[in-house]
């Protein structure tokens, strides 16, 4: 019996892991090695890391858990996750492990817009988050592949960076193509773009069913909801990253920084529920 599984190896779930390690109490991580920024190679907006590969960040973070002996760490698919507060059972191929509490650290999956060449380059040269990649561009002209209004938003918060920007629908672009170190948005019309990258609109969804099956609240737009401390609606059950959301908020808070503090609010807040309880 763990006091804590953390479900997820992503900047979320190292954190929570950390945060429990150090208050020696036991914590089992398990991470199936999918992480939403695999393919980036240089992440940005992060202290002291502006610019660092994220699996890096995770090489580093996983060394860091290592000097603490109630820590384990496993690379290993969660398949099934069952119970309640004081016994949950979390099913990976190695068998059933069981914990008190659980942080869930899982993530979202990203679905871009069916333009062929885009997820090729999607976080290199195409990406959606003006803060995490858009002084990479500074100067340059950009494309921004984005239906409806939130096109508009993106190209205003963008103004001030790059040089100019081109807008389209993703209906009218008919490729994207890397060509001598530029992105061509190939047009439905026939007409050709030469853009320095791409800023497109991706539609996230849960990783992982666990928030779900254990009958966590999610909020309209697909995160699961939590309180200012990290608990799901879940008694025993917090969450952390990308994929929690909580409700005062717009939205859920897209970036490693965001997912480092909710990760660590969300192991701080088992330990303490915990020794409250
Ligand atoms: C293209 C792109 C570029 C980005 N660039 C930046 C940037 O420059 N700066 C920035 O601050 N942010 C950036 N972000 C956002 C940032 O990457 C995310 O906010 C952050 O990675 C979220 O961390 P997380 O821990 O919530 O999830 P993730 O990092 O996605 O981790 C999820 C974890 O859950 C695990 N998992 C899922 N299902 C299971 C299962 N069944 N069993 C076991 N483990 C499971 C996965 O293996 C993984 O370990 C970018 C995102 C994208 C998509």
């Amino acid at each position: 019996m763990y006091d804590v599984i953390v479900i997820g190896g992503g900047p979320a779930g190292l954190q929570a892991a950390l945060t429990i390690g150090r208050m020696h109490r036991t914590v089992l991580l398990l991470d199936s090695g999918e992480y939403r920024n695999a393919t980036v190679e240089h992440a940005h907006n992060l202290l002291t890391n502006d610019g660092r590969d994220p699996a890096e960040l995770r090489r580093i973070a996983r060394a860091e858990l290592a000097a603490y002996a109630t820590v384990e760490v496993r690379t290993t698919a969660v398949t099934a996750v069952g119970g309640s507060l004081g016994d949950f059972a979390v099913t990976t191929a190695d068998g059933v492990a069981h914990a008190r509490r659980l942080v869930l650290a899982t993530g979202m999956r990203d679905e871009l817009p069916a333009v062929p060449g885009l997820a090729e380059q999607w976080g290199r040269r195409v990406a959606q988050c003006p803060f995490c990649h858009g002084h990479e561009f500074a100067g340059q002209r950009v494309g921004i592949v984005i239906e409806g209004e939130h096109a508009g938003m993106i190209e205003r918060m963008l103004r001030p960076v790059v040089a100019s920007a081109f807008l389209a629908s993703p209906a009218d672009v008919a490729e994207v193509a890397e060509v001598d170190g530029a992105l061509e948005l190939r047009l439905a019309d026939g007409s050709v773009e030469r853009v320095a990258g791409v800023f497109t609109a991706a539609t996230a969804t849960q990783r992982a069913p666990f928030a779900e099956q254990l009958g966590c609240g999610i909020l309209p737009g697909g995160g699961v909801e939590i309180d200012p401390l990290g608990r799901t609606t879940t008694p025993g059950v917090y969450a952390g990253g990308d994929m929690a959301h909580l409700a005062a908020l717009p939205g859920p808070m897209v970036s490693l920084a965001a997912a480092i503090a909710s990760g660590q609010l969300a192991g701080a807040s088992a330990v303490r529920d915990d020794i409250m309880a």
